[in-house]
């Protein structure tokens, strides 16, 4: 079971005895300013206490849902109860991504200034689907999207939308490049017509959204050709001409290629500029998933890993990743925005606006959704409260930590790196010499796949950290990403005396 919550300091006490005296069944205003002062301090107490619980709650599958009720309530409750539930059964049930100790997968940590954003954003309850539904709403958008261009170094000629996720901006992106390839989807679907075989090209590496992409497209995950990679997990161009060619010669169409900075297993960085040289050879839509690294392009100094990124048609970069931004924002960008609403624009009768000629713009018609949440915003408060100087100093501080854990995994015989370090994610195994020798030695190699999953789920149910693995070359990885914001040296310091640790144990077995 979960550990007995800790006290919070903001005591549930009294709240006004209105709290279910309004006649619309909604708090009335005093009774939500007291009840939102408690909230408040609720979010204070465990952002400051998040390290008293276990990153991974210590929990079996299926033992939360009995804690509550099968059937919904038929009569109101006091807001005072549900808090105090939300304290006893929600937060202590929580994997903790606001806890320092998280360095697994690559981390969405909300900042302070981001959550009071997401509150406003609740509290206007804005729809900016069409211009007049929000108008702050809609020319925020354009503002945000716009800094973050600039915060980005990427031309004007780049404009762009807020989505939730990478995967939707994926998603909108290679609409576009269907519809760029004369394809017209939009009007005349992809079934009873006379079309050749789609193509799209990826790395191996390339994030899984991709290949959801072609098969929410109706291209099928047949469409989606993986590129070999080199040793470092890079993209092969040669390897990427050779697959078009191959693809021509068949009378496939090619119709688009997703270069990658910073792969989901080992954040690798696919060579852009020479993709983009065959993008613009082969009249091939280029995107660019940057969707965790791209916040290290904040830093003008680590730009040079982003060469060629701003010869593409579309970027996705998440903010909601390593910009500390809560979830869900996701940045896309593109030099198309024409071709993207010709994807996704559908105007009918009640949504037309018949009061005004000034072209403005409706942002549903970029994207496959009409209402939208209005995530300007709590960008807007986040990018004020840190300036860009506040976010380079975490990020690079980010990539300085994994530089140092690399160092320690390098200077252990005991251990093996498995990638290089270009951001801030290290990958490496446990790898003691007597069974690394024999690698060869298929038993040897499962000895050693098998040795890794048992130490880091010993060190995950330590509870101070969390880790994750990945493969990589055929051989179980462990991961230590380091994007949260207020993961500091001792945590990554911890979390390798905890490796180490458990290393030790598993190696006394091995003898
Ligand atoms: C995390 C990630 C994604 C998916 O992001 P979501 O916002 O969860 O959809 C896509 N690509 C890369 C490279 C990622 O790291």
């Amino acid at each position: 079971m979960a550990p007995e919550p800790r006290e919070s300091r903001s005591s549930p006490s009294s709240l006004p005895e209105s709290a279910l005296s309004s006649s619309l069944g909604d708090l009335d205003p005093e009774a939500f300013r007291a009840a939102g002062h408690q909230v408040v301090d609720l979010i204070a107490d465990y952002l400051a206490g998040v390290e008293r619980y276990p990153v991974l709650p210590p929990i079996e599958p299926g033992a939360l849902r009995p804690l509550f009720p099968a059937a919904p309530p038929e009569t109101g409750e006091p807001i005072e109860a549900i808090l105090a539930d939300y304290r006893r059964l929600v937060e202590p049930n929580a994997t903790h991504w606001q806890h320092p100790g998280f360095l697994a997968y690559f981390a969405t940590s909300a900042s302070s200034p981001g959550i009071l954003g997401e509150m406003l954003t609740a509290a206007l309850g804005q729809n900016p689907m069409l211009w007049r539904t929000s108008p702050i709403g809609t020319e925020l958008e354009i503002v945000v999207v716009d800094w973050l261009r600039q915060a980005l170094g990427l031309p004007a000629p780049f404009d762009g939308l807020l989505t939730d996720t990478a995967s939707t901006s994926s998603l909108i992106a290679l609409a576009g490049a269907r519809q760029a390839a004369g394809i017209d989807a939009a009007a005349a679907g992809l079934t009873g017509r006379d079309l050749p075989a789609l193509r799209i090209y990826a790395s191996a590496e390339a994030h899984s959204s991709i290949e959801k992409a072609c098969m929410t497209l109706g291209l099928g995950r047949a469409a989606l050709v993986r590129i070999p990679t080199d040793d470092a997990y890079a993209m092969l161009p040669e390897e990427l001409e050779a697959a078009i060619g191959r693809d021509r010669e068949a009378d496939r169409r090619p119709i688009a290629i997703v270069a990658t900075i910073g792969t989901t297993s080992s954040t690798a960085i696919d060579p852009v500029a020479r993709i983009a040289g065959i993008a613009e050879r082969e009249g091939l839509w280029l995107h660019v998933d940057g969707a965790y690294a791209g916040a290290a392009a904040l830093i003008p100094a680590r730009r040079a890993a982003f060469t060629g990124w701003e010869r593409a048609d579309s970027i996705v970069v998440n903010p909601h990743k390593w910009f500390f931004t809560p979830l869900d924002a996701s940045l896309l960008l593109t030099r198309r925005m024409p071709t993207l609403r010709d994807a996704f624009s559908l105007v009918p009768e009640y949504l037309r606006t018949l009061d005004r000629e000034a072209p403005v713009r409706d942002f549903n018609e970029y994207t496959p959704q009409l209402g939208r949440r209005f995530r300007a915003l709590k960008l807007w408060v986040q990018l004020r409260s840190f300036g860009l100087e506040g976010l380079r100093r975490r990020v690079e501080e980010h990539i300085r930590l994994a530089q140092e854990f690399a160092a320690w995994v390098d200077a252990d015989p005991d251990f093996e790196r498995l990638a290089p370090v270009p951001f801030s994610t290290v990958c490496f195994r446990f790898a003691p010499p007597v069974l690394a020798r024999h690698e060869d030695h298929p038993a040897h190699r499962r000895r050693l796949d098998e040795l890794n999953a048992r130490l880091m789920d010993a060190v995950n149910r330590s509870g101070e950290v969390f880790l994750s693995h990945t493969r990589l070359d055929d051989r179980f990885t462990i991961r230590v990403a380091i994007g949260n914001l207020r993961t500091e040296e001792r945590h990554v310091a911890r979390a390798w005396e905890l490796i180490r640790r458990e290393a030790d144990r598993l190696a006394v077995e091995l003898e």
